[in-house]
C-alpha cells in the first residue's frame, strides 16, 4: 500500500512544469544479447562484452531506490542467469516499488516459467510480463526471424497464464511488415487459448532508435502511415469501452498513437528525464530508449543514478525534450509516464504542427477527459463520425 501511495504521490507531482527530484520509473536493458533475428530491431546483432555484473547491480538499486516502477528490457533478459537476481536487488533495495514489468521474446519456456516462479517467490508488487507475438505461426516466425518462436511464445504464454501472481499479455508491434495481421494474430492465439480477450494483447508501433535497437533507417518499419492508423483505430474499438484505469491509459495511448502517426510529432510533453530515464546494460544513462542522447556513466558516478539527474547536462537535455527537441515518437516505454503527467491535458500542444511526418491536418486534439472520449467512441461505433 505504502508504495502505490508513493506512486500516486509521484504521478500527481509529475503533473508539474517542474521536474521530480528522482525518477518514479525506470527502463533498464538488463542485456544487449538476444536469441531472435527480429526484422524490425538489430540488437541481435550485437555481441555485447562488460555488461553490468549483477554486484554493479546491487550497488545501482542500493544507491539508487527510489523507483516506484520498473521495466526491464533487453535483449533477452532471460539470456542473464542471473536475471531472477537482478530482480531480486530491485525488490529488496527498492522500498516503494510499485509495478515491475519486463518483455521476453518467450522461447526459453522451461527457463522462463521456472524464473517467473522463482520471482513469485520474492512477493513482488504488481507483476507484469509481456510475451512478444508479430503475428500468426507464420508471419510471428518470419518478421521475428525464428522458426519454431511462435509455438515456443504460446507455449510460455499459456504456462504464465495459468499462474496466480504475474499477469501476463501479449505484445504485437505494427510494422510494415504485420500492419494487417492483427486479426489473424488473435485467431490463432484463441484458437489454443480460448479465454483470450482484445485487452490480452497491447498493440504499440515499430519505431527506431540508433543507441538502443540499432535499426535507423530500416525500411520495414512504418511505410503506410494511414493502414497503420486504420489498424491501431480497429483495435482500440475492438477493445470497447475502457471500464477501468488500466484500460483507460491503454485507450489514451492508442487514440494518441494515432495522432503520433498521423503528425509524426509526440502528442504531448514527453516526460522523459522529468519523471523517467533509460539506464543500458553497460550503465550508460539515456533520457530513452529511442533519443541517442548518453547522458553519462553510472559506472562513473558511484552507481547513484541521483547524481546524474542532476547534472547540468541531463537538466538542459530534459528542457529540451519539453520543447520537443527531441527526435520525437509514442514508445510506450515514456508514453504512460507522459500521460500519467498529464492528466488535466496541460501539458498538450493545441496548435497545428510540423513533425516528422509533415504537417498535420488539424489541431492536435488535448488530451481529452474521458467521457468526451468515450462519447467519441461511441458515435464512431455507430457510423455517425
Ligand atoms: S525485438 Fe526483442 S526479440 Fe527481437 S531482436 Fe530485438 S531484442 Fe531480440
Ligand atoms: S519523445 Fe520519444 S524520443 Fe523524445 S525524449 Fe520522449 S521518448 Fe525520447
Amino acid at each position: 500500500m505504502k508504495s502505490y501511495l508513493s506512486l500516486a504521490r509521484n504521478i500527481l507531482a509529475s503533473n508539474r512544469k517542474q521536474r521530480l527530484s528522482f525518477p518514479y520509473k525506470l527502463t533498464f536493458c538488463v542485456t544487449y544479447w538476444c536469441n531472435y533475428k527480429c526484422k524490425t530491431c538489430n540488437i541481435w546483432q550485437r555481441k555485447p562484452k562488460d555488461e553490468l555484473t549483477i554486484d554493479e547491480i546491487r550497488d545501482f538499486f542500493r544507491r539508487s531506490d527510489r523507483f516506484n516502477w520498473i521495466d526491464f528490457t533487453g535483449g533477452e533478459v532471460w539470456l542473464r542467469k542471473d536475471f531472477v537476481e537482478i530482480v531480486e536487488a530491485a525488490i529488496r533495495y527498492c522500498p516503494n516499488l510499485a509495478m515491475l514489468h519486463f518483455p521476453t521474446n518467450g522461447y526459453l519456456s522451461d527457463r522462463i516459467v521456472e524464473g517467473v516462479k522463482e520471482i513469485i517467490k520474492l512477493r513482488p508488487p504488481k507483476f507484469i510480463v509481456t510475451i512478444s507475438t508479430d503475428g500468426d505461426e507464420a508471419v510471428n516466425d518470419y518478421v521475428r526471424g525464428k522458426e519454431g518462436g511462435w509455438r515456443r511464445q504460446i507455449e510460455t504464454y499459456k504456462q504464465l497464464h495459468a499462474m496466480s501472481g504475474v499477469e501476463v499479455v501479449l505484445g504485437m508491434t505494427l510494422s510494415s511488415l504485420n500492419v494487417n495481421e492483427y486479426g489473424k494474430a488473435f485467431a490463432a492465439v484463441k484458437q489454443e487459448c480460448p479465454w483470450l480477450k482484445p485487452s490480452d494483447f497491447h498493440l504499440n508501433v515499430a519505431h527506431e532508435s540508433a543507441h538502443y535497437y540499432g535499426n535507423q533507417g530500416t525500411d520495414v518499419l512504418i511505410k503506410d502511415r494511414r493502414a497503420v492508423i486504420e489498424q491501431v483505430r480497429r483495435y482500440r474499438d475492438s477493445r470497447g469501452v475502457p471500464t477501468h484505469p488500466v484500460a483507460l491509459i491503454e485507450w489514451l495511448y492508442l487514440r494518441n498513437a494515432e495522432q503520433y502517426l498521423d503528425t509524426g510529432r509526440t502528442p504531448m510533453r514527453c516526460h522523459a528525464l522529468h519523471s523517467s530515464c533509460f539506464v543500458d546494460s553497460w550503465g550508460d544513462v539515456y533520457p530513452c530508449g529511442m533519443y541517442d542522447a548518453r547522458l553519462a556513466s553510472l559506472r562513473e558516478h558511484e552507481y547513484d543514478l541521483e547524481r546524474i539527474w542532476n547534472l547540468p547536462v541531463t537538466k538542459k537535455t530534459q528542457a529540451e525534450i519539453w520543447d520537443y527537441k527531441c527526435p520525437q515518437c509514442w514508445t510506450p516505454c515514456e508514453a504512460n509516464q507522459s500521460i500519467f503527467g498529464n492528466l488535466f491535458g496541460q501539458h498538450t500542444t493545441r496548435v497545428p504542427v510540423s513533425g516528422k511526418f509533415g504537417k498535420s491536418k488539424s489541431p492536435l486534439e488535448p488530451v481529452i477527459p474521458a467521457p468526451l472520449r468515450l462519447t467519441q467512441i461511441e458515435r464512431r461505433k455507430t457510423g455517425d463520425v
